[in-house]
């Protein structure tokens, strides 16, 4: 999509600083943290939102699934813990219309949220 900033993104028409990417998936950090890890993940296929994702866009669950798990490893918070997180929608606050998950880790989480 020609104005999705995450697109931008993948098609290097905006400089980011990747922290893990494959096939299928790319992450960087967010450019306004709200945690002291706060990673985003997104799929190399413009899929504005979890709810628009068919059956064939399973593989990018799997690769979002995998790049959480490796991420969370590398910047060492596996074993403290870590939220996952894909804003969906208005009621979900999604402000940015290309799936993402967010990756947020070094600092305890409150639950409820927000
Ligand atoms: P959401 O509100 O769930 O749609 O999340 C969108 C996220 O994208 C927010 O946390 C923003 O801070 C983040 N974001 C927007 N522009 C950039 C950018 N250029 N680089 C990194 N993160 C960004
Ligand atoms: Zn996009």
């Amino acid at each position: 999509m020609s104005d999705c900033i995450f697109c931008k993104m993948l098609k290097n028409e905006i400089k980011i600083s990747s922290i893990f990417e494959d096939e299928f998936v790319l992450a960087f950090h967010d450019i306004n943290p709200v945690a002291p890890v706060h990673v985003l993940i997104i799929p190399k296929k413009h899929i504005n939102s979890m709810a628009d994702m068919t059956d064939e866009d399973s593989r990018y669950l799997c690769a979002l699934t995998n790049a959480a798990r490796v991420i969370a490893a590398q910047l060492g918070i596996d074993k403290s813990g870590f939220r996952i997180v894909a804003n969906t929608n208005d009621d979900g606050g999604q402000t940015v219309h290309h799936l993402h998950w967010h990756l947020l880790g070094g600092r305890r989480m409150m639950w409820p949220p927000g």
